[in-house]
């Protein structure tokens, strides 16, 4: 399977530079062998599809509400999400638990809706500084990932260690290594041999100077990228370091 390089554009761009952004994006994605995901503002979803239509380029939601509908003011359904032409869903994002108090349950509860409605989930797990200065990072990422995925799993894990989300810190090789393993054994004790399949991708600061090395490390399955995806020469050099799988 080929790695997977997300890019999470977060709660930046106005329309017309978010567009621009896809289409710098969609003119340099011939013959990258890495499959090549943008994650754009929900209000910005439609002009985006639009702008990548016929390119090898994917769409996708940076949440999503639990619910299929209702009374939720403010919030986004996944069906709306792939009404307008998503395909992923980023869920359980660091940001989103710390800044908006989401629990491991909520994220599960997202993942079932995600995948209802037709949406592939990329579900991020993390340490955060604490819990690693504590020797506590294997077992706090072992509880998120009891909490947050439902059974069965049909999507895609990110491990994005909170101290090196938009930090410039990035986790070593060994670190992610260690990380990696750690997860791909709990995947397979929670799900079997499907276990073995899901893709961990990394987040972190990948930058295009580390992507080359971060994305050799084995059980690494791609990178999920916060601030290099917002110019297109450093997420297309990310995308061109991966690997075809
Ligand atoms: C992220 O927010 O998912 C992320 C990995 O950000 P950055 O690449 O900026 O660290």
């Amino acid at each position: 399977m080929p790695q997977l390089i997300a890019g999470n554009w977060k709660m930046h761009c106005l329309a017309a530079e978010a567009v621009a952004l896809a289409q710098g994006i969609a003119a340099g994605a011939q013959g990258i062998a890495a499959e090549l995901l943008v994650c754009p503002t929900a209000l910005h979803l439609a002009a985006v599809a639009e702008a990548l239509h016929g390119s090898s380029v994917a769409v996708g939601g940076q949440n999503c509400h639990q619910a299929p509908q209702g009374a939720h003011t403010g919030d986004i359904a996944a069906p709306m999400l792939r009404d307008l032409g998503a395909t992923w869903v980023i869920l359980g994002h660091s940001e989103r638990r710390l800044n908006h108090g989401e629990t491991d349950e909520l994220v599960r509860e997202k993942t079932v809706a995600a995948v209802e409605a037709g949406l592939t989930p990329i579900v991020c797990v993390g340490e955060t500084t604490d819990q690693r200065a504590g020797g506590a990072e294997t077992e706090a990422v072992g509880w998120q990932l009891a909490g947050s995925l439902p059974k069965p799993f049909t999507g895609v894990l990110a491990y994005e260690p909170v101290w090196a989300i938009g930090t410039g810190k990035t986790a070593t090789e060994e670190d992610v290594a260690i990380m990696h393993g750690f997860i791909r054994e709990e995947l397979v004790r929670q799900f079997g041999d499907l276990g073995q399949a899901i893709r961990i991708l990394y987040g972190g600061s990948v930058k295009p100077a580390n992507a080359g090395s971060l994305l050799a490390v084995a059980n690494v399955g791609g990178a999920l990228v916060g601030g290099s995806s917002l110019d297109p020469r450093e997420f297309l050099a990310i995308a061109r370091a991966a690997q075809a799988g």
